[in-house]
């Protein structure tokens, strides 16, 4: 089968029209019905001026969509539209964004100097935190030091996030929103030579599959479960599966198309975890082979991949149920890579980088479907870094090519010249396209560089980018008295700049009763809230909890008495200043087939609790779903 077939003038007038309805006006142009004539190639329509006013709308925005194409130059963006669209064609989603510009990716050596070609954990962070880095680095500066990344930023503002990708979810531009680690490629618990200190056991923040857990956006899907199949060797679910853990941790885990299809609702609740392949999704187009000398072959037409995932599982799907699950009230940031143009065009695989192209396009119509009818979402699509490909007019003596014959029939040829046979093709330090639509998209006009991403999408959502400052009003209740051995629950709100927090508890005033310290374990606090299960200690007195908040340092202490007669099961007395915490209403009926340890899906916002007690008093509790 054909990837795509050969389709009259008409017909591409046809779609060319139907792909303008899609966003402002000033989007589009004429169809070149006749580039010979005179002005017959233009693609300027009507009153550009006009238009242009009429694209640039203020922000805020609600909602904040942001679409990479993995090592998508503009060589790359215009192989796949001669090949798909024709010369005088347009992708119908990447090139209907009525703003745009060109922004500058280098990045970093870690003594500051500049390196002119980047890699995608260097740019990912850049957008990801507002600030250069090194390559390799995930979400860190130079000096090692994590920066909160703007899926952080939007969580913590009370936004619901999503992370999507066609790689594995460890995969650099997955992981900068996730994770915070010196060197790309600690996967696992297990990838200990990658890791470092970042591991868990030694003292770091856990590998990227860890932290992507402890991040817990409300969406993350992409590919990548070879990592978490891996047991956790440190932290506070040592001994589990990653894919355990998320599941004791609330999440629901999803394997297949039709575990996905299962989900009706994401929250922090209830959180989706979708990995669909062990690494890598496969490409849409088959593999083709450059060759020294190949462009003097008869050229080629792309085809389907045999190994093509479900179209349920194509990244426009993934985006459109992203964005179902993700629209409410309290707006989003979503991130959808198209993450194989890159990998493919380093293979020299000039069908692969084409047919994940026009698959980040298709992704791109979603969301600017989406975003028109919203009238509140901005769409942002661009690149992390240049790439090898080139069009070219004549076989190249020395390096790879190929020739690809086009939708209007006629000959492309495609060149690789930054690595030989075999070899890994290089990315390239030309800067890249970046395209918006809708509020706040008249920052990617001009000349900008990928920092400036980082900052025009946190003012876009108005994002206090103090997790401190988010965190600064928390308090903490607890019940004024309870029976010994009796059982309450401790109630932090308003933790908003946190993500998990630690605690313990101790007898008052530094008595030294036998009651002395017990460790409230490490615990993810949702939607700012905590709700700790305890049981009381046996023996008579006041005892003092104490709860740190992880990111912030937010420290917060409550007493409660044990008293002889006072009520078993007190409820908390009301506090003034927060409300209590209180659970989201349930996301429908989607456990059963989805949990991996069936049935050990701690309800999630009383998080399982872990209370190492020191021997006497504190009973480990544990809510369930009722
Ligand atoms: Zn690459």
């Amino acid at each position: 089968m054909t990837a795509r077939t050969t389709i009259a003038r008409s017909a591409i007038a046809l779609t060319l029209v139907a792909g303008a309805a899609l966003a402002a006006p000033a989007a589009h142009a004429a169809t070149p019905v006749d580039p010979s004539a005179p002005g017959g190639a233009t693609r300027n329509d009507g009153d550009r001026t006009a238009a242009l006013r009429d694209a640039i709308v203020d922000g805020p925005a609600k909602n904040v969509i942001l679409l990479i194409g993995d090592g998508m130059g503009d060589s790359e963006i215009t192989v796949a539209r001669d090949y798909q669209y024709g010369a005088g064609g347009h992708l119908p989603g990447i090139d209907a964004l009525p703003l745009t510009g060109s922004y500058t990716t280098y990045s970093l050596n870690k003594d500051g100097s500049a390196d002119y070609v980047p890699d995608s954990a260097a740019t990912g962070s850049a957008w990801a935190t507002g600030t250069k880095t090194y390559d390799g680095a995930i979400s860190v500066d130079i000096a090692g030091q994590g920066h909160d990344t703007l899926l952080e930023l939007a969580k913590a503002n009370g936004r619901k996030t999503g992370n999507v990708s066609t790689a594995e979810l460890q995969d650099a531009t997955p992981a900068v929103q996730a994770a915070h680690v010196g060197g790309r490629k600690c996967y696992g618990p297990d990838s200990v030579k990658q890791c470092g200190t970042d591991l868990l056991e030694n003292g770091g923040k856990g590998s990227i599959s860890e932290q992507i857990l402890d991040t817990r956006a409300d969406v993350t899907l992409g590919g990548g479960s070879e990592s978490f199949e891996q047991t956790a060797k440190a932290g506070a679910w040592p001994g589990s599966t990653l894919f355990q853990q998320a599941a004791t941790r609330g999440y629901q885990v999803a394997r297949t198309a039709a575990d996905l299809a299962a989900i009706g609702a994401a929250d922090q609740t209830s959180p989706v975890l979708g990995t669909f392949t062990t690494g890598n999704f496969p490409t849409r187009f088959a593999e083709t082979t450059a060759t020294v000398g190949g462009a003097d072959a008869p050229p080629v037409t792309c085809t389907e991949s045999a190994d093509r995932l479900d179209s349920s599982l194509s990244l426009a799907a993934l985006t459109r149920k992203s964005i179902d699950l993700l629209k409410s009230d309290k707006g989003f940031f979503l991130q959808v890579e198209g993450a194989s143009i890159d990998k493919q065009d380093h293979a020299a695989n000039a069908c692969g980088q084409i047919g994940e192209t026009i698959d980040l396009d298709e992704a791109v119509q979603v969301a600017l479907d989406f975003a028109k009818a919203d009238g509140n979402t901005l769409v942002i699509v661009t690149a992390d870094h240049a790439h090898t490909s080139q069009i070219v007019d004549s076989t190249p003596p020395a390096s790879l090519s190929i020739a690809l014959e086009t939708t209007e029939g006629s000959t492309m040829k495609v060149s690789y010249g930054t690595a030989g046979a075999g070899g890994s093709q290089q990315h390239t330090g030309s800067q890249v396209r970046i395209a918006g639509y809708g509020p706040g998209a008249a920052y990617v006009v001009g000349l900008t560089d990928q920092t400036d991403n980082f900052f025009t999408i946190a003012g876009a959502l108005q994002l206090n980018r103090s997790l401190p400052a988010l965190s600064a009003g928390a308090t903490l209740t607890a019940p004024d008295e309870v029976a010994p051995g009796g059982t309450l629950t401790i109630t932090a709100a308003g933790l908003n700049g946190d993500r998990q927090v630690n605690g313990s508890v101790s007898a008052s005033g530094g008595t030294t009763r036998a009651a002395a310290a017990a460790t409230i374990s490490r615990t993810d606090v949702i939607d700012g809230g905590v709700a700790v299960p305890l049981t009381a200690p046996t023996e008579p007195g006041e005892y003092t909890v104490a709860v740190t908040g992880e990111q912030t340092g937010k420290a917060l202490s409550v007493t409660f008495t044990v008293a002889e007669g006072a009520p078993t099961t007190p409820t908390a007395s009301p506090s003034p200043t927060a409300p209590a915490f209180a659970l989201p209403p349930s996301s429908g009926d989607n456990g059963g087939s989805l949990a991996l340890t069936g049935g050990t899906i701690g309800a999630a916002a009383l998080v399982a609790l872990a209370l190492i007690a020191g021997g006497l008093l504190l009973a480990r509790a544990r809510a369930r779903r009722a």
